[in-house]
């Protein structure tokens, strides 16, 4: 898996893929960063990339020939892209869905704004926008590491297990179940019983159980699209008054 990164800040992107899974990742080869300066594409001596909006207006818009010359550079190097990503908070809002779909790809290459972002002729050289939700951050490079993040560690060979990924949120069409570990006692609150045991089958109903029950109560907007797979399940969803297990002792 490749990513190709376009930024007026390769000093915020480098450090993020030298770490962690990421960065072990990096190491073994098995995925790959490219960080281009836009600057080095700005084809001016002073290295400037923006200019004023037409028709008045405050701020500096990226223009449209350095976004140009900076993906040329990036398909000279390293080939077509399989997608193009402009990260934009009109772009299409990212979701586990898309970036299952994303995680499929071999080279995905990302165009961050900064300033007034871009002149929108550059909708028109990616194939794709996408935004990482609804507020206005100041640069797309959080936004670009955010799709590296939820797409990398869907690739086996990063995570090393897919089981660690497929029970998690949004994969499921569910929130994730609560999760516990030592102590068994912490300032009063205890783990639930059925946890220790010892016997899987109740473990993984309540589990079940658990992923709906929360799924209810914080996000019942994802329970439409949710696969429940027992009756048991089923009729989870449709007693709104259960609790969740998450008890504290007296
Ligand atoms: N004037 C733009 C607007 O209101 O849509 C905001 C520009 S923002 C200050 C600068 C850059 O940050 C954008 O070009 C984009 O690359 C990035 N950005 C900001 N919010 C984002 C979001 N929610 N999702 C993805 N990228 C975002």
């Amino acid at each position: 898996m490749k990513y190709s990164i376009c930024t007026l800040f390769p000093q915020l992107v480098t450090p993020w893929t030298e770490e962690g899974l990421l960065g072990r990742a990096v190491e073994k080869e098995l995925i790959s960063f490219d960080v281009y300066n836009l600057r080095d594409f700005s084809g001016n001596k002073h290295n400037k990339v923006d200019d004023t909006p037409y028709g008045g207006g405050a701020g500096m818009v990226i223009r449209v020939d350095v976004a140009a010359r900076a993906i040329e550079a990036v398909k000279a190097d390293l080939g077509e892209p399989d997608e193009i990503i402009l990260l934009s908070p009109a772009g299409e809002p990212l979701t586990q869905a898309m970036a299952e779909e994303l995680a499929t790809k071999d080279h995905l290459c990302f165009i961050c704004g900064r300033y007034e972002g871009f002149d929108a002729r550059v909708e028109q050289l990616v194939t794709r926008e996408v935004s990482i939700g609804d507020y206005v951050l100041m640069g797309g490079e959080v936004a670009a590491l955010t799709i590296v993040e939820a797409t990398a560690r869907l690739r086996t060979e990063v995570i090393g297990s897919e089981e660690s990924h497929q029970q998690d949120s949004f994969s499921s069409g569910m929130l994730d179940y609560p999760e516990y570990t030592r102590p068994l006692t912490f300032e009063g609150m205890t783990v639930p019983e059925v946890l220790t045991s010892g016997n899987h089958g109740k473990v993984d109903a309540w589990r079940k159980e658990m992923a709906v029950e929360r799924t209810k109560e914080r996000r019942p907007d994802l329970l439409e699209g949710a696969t429940l797979v027992s009756d048991k399940e089923t009729s989870i969803t449709k007693n709104p008054n259960k609790k969740n297990g998450n008890k504290k002792s007296d």
